[in-house]
This record gives C-alpha cells, sequence and structure tokens, in this order.
C-alpha cells in the first residue's frame, strides 16, 4: 500500500483497513492540529488508488481481511462526489467483503454537499463519518481558527442524518483554555443537544510543539486549563447535553479519566464517577502523563 507520510485515523478504526486517498487537509490551519503540517494538500490519483486496492485484494484472497474501510488523509470528504463515487465503487469491485467504510468530515466537506449526494455515497457504501467538531462555542471555534460556525455544525448533523450516515462527533476538553472553559463546555453540550449524533467522543487537548497554539502558550495568550479543570469540562457535556441515544466515550488515549456509556440512561452513573473523581482531587486516579498520547 502506498502511504504518503504520517497516517492517522480514529481509534474506533483500529482494525480497519486504510485506503489513503487524499494526502494532508485541505483546511489544515486548527491552531492545535500538527498532523498535516508537513503535507501539502492533494487528491491522490486514481491510478495510485486502484493499485492500492488491487494489492489488498491480492490480501484478501490470502485470507487477511478487514470488514472496514478507512479512507485516509484529514478531510478525505472534501473529494468530489464524482471522485468519491468512484473510488466507492472501486471498492466494491475490489473488495467486496468490506462492510463499512467511513471518513473525517467536517462544516465544510459537508456544507460542499446535497443532501442528495450524501445519500448517494452511503448507497455506494460510505457508513460512517468522523467530525472533528471540537466545541460548539462561536468564540472558541473561531480562537481555534476550525473553519465553521455553530449554525454550520447543527447544518451538518442534519444533512448526514437525512442522508442516513452515522456521523461521530469528537469534542476537545480544554480547547478554550482556562479563560473559556466555562464557556467552552457549555457551548459544546448546546451544540451536541442540537445535533443529536449517534456518537460521541472527547478527546483531551494537548499542546504540540510547533502548532500555532504552542506559539499562543509560550506568548501566555492561551492556557490550558488543569486536568480537574477539564474533568469539570467533561461533567458539564455529561451532565447539560440533551441526547436522545448516544454512545459517549472518553477513552481516546489523550484522556486522563477513561469513561463510556449511553446517554441519556447512564448519565447518573457517568455523572457519579465524575464527581468522586473530581471531589478527591487525586491525580492518582487519573492516567499517568507517560500514558497518554495523541
Ligand atoms: S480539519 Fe482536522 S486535520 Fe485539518 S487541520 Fe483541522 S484538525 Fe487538523
Amino acid at each position: 500500500m502506498d502511504y504518503v507520510g504520517r497516517i492517522f485515523r480514529p481509534p474506533s478504526e483500529a482494525p480497519s483497513l486504510l485506503l489513503q486517498v487524499t494526502i494532508g487537509c485541505s483546511h489544515n490551519r486548527c491552531v492545535y492540529c500538527d498532523m498535516y503540517r508537513d503535507k501539502q494538500f492533494r487528491p491522490k490519483p486514481w491510478a495510485q488508488i486502484e493499485a492500492d486496492l488491487i494489492e489488498a485484494a491480492a490480501h484478501g484472497r490470502r485470507g487477511i481481511r478487514s470488514k472496514r474501510l478507512f479512507l485516509c488523509d484529514g478531510d478525505a470528504l472534501i473529494l468530489s462526489t464524482r471522485k468519491l463515487l468512484q473510488i466507492l465503487d472501486g471498492i466494491r469491485k475490489h473488495l467486496p467483503w468490506i462492510e463499512r467504510v467511513g471518513t473525517y468530515g467536517d462544516t465544510r466537506s459537508v456544507g460542499r454537499k446535497s443532501v442528495e449526494e450524501l445519500t448517494a455515497l452511503r448507497e455506494a457504501g460510505l457508513g460512517i463519518v468522523y467530525h472533528g467538531m471540537e466545541t460548539g462555542d462561536e468564540e472558541v471555534l473561531e480562537l481555534i481558527d476550525k473553519g465553521g460556525t455553530r449554525p454550520e455544525l447543527i447544518e451538518t448533523a442534519a444533512k448526514l442524518r437525512a442522508a442516513g450516515l452515522t456521523h461521530s462527533v469528537i469534542v476537545l476538553l480544554g480547547i478554550g483554555g482556562v479563560a473559556l472553559s466555562e464557556q467552552h463546555a457549555r457551548g459544546t453540550a448546546e451544540a451536541l443537544s442540537e445535533m443529536d449524533p449517534p456518537y460521541v467522543g472527547a478527546l483531551t487537548t494537548t499542546i504540540v510543539p510547533g502548532t500555532p497554539l504552542h506559539d499562543m502558550a509560550a506568548r501566555g495568550d492561551f492556557e490550558l486549563p488543569s486536568k480537574f479543570r477539564m474533568l469539570q469540562e467533561l461533567r458539564t457535556i455529561v451532565a447539560d447535553s440533551q441526547l436522545r441515544a448516544c454512545r459517549f466515550s472518553s477513552n481516546h488515549a489523550s484522556n486522563y479519566l477513561p469513561l463510556r456509556g449511553t446517554l441519556p440512561g447512564d448519565k447518573p452513573a457517568m455523572l457519579e464517577m465524575l464527581d468522586q473523581v473530581i471531589a478527591r482531587g487525586d491525580e492518582r486516579l487519573l492516567k499517568p502523563e507517560h500514558l497518554r498520547g495523541l
């Protein structure tokens, strides 16, 4: 398989076949993100993608088969619908055992597509869109240069639902800094309530050298909240979100406290655990720094 640079995928796509269809991220501006800073965004040529599919098919014939496939890199959904349909058709032709295709997508990529186009992608095999929303607060969205507005977040969720695509939303604890911590948590809970996605994953902000966020922190323009303050954000998001049926998790490697449950049913148990840990304020209850990952 042809992989250019570092390859990223959501934790739940760990067993999936990774097919790189774009290189980098077309936005590449979110202040905390260093995933694709070394890559100039470009779509991969179809000939290379098809060569990868043929290679994966040969592995599959020898019994090495994943049932799921993830389209890399950062926002493969930004590709034209025509190109995505060509890729999805190629997957069906060469890897007929693939049951679900996933991709990252956000307000920009979903916003450029109609519900009809998204439905056509779903019918061609696309199953799930992982959406790095990070925050539902307008001020924080602007601070982190996310490239979308809160109404666009709500619209994104509505379009994916109308197209029958599974929407998995990622939120980022601590990304409002100390100054906007409370506002970030409340705005995120409000946006999630309006979006009502079936999956939400919480990650924890890490300040990575070489990013604009690192520069902001060095200048004193951004201060990461304490570990327990970030758990308080998580508590606010869990407590305030009004979700009809959502698998909510904070078990990403970046988090200090892994939590998983279905909202609203597991809300009391999740809040009880958070309250106990926050009240004790004992860092030994949290994941040690050296075991955290990005
Ligand atoms: S859209 Fe995603 S991949 Fe692109 S810069 Fe932002 S966080 Fe990074």
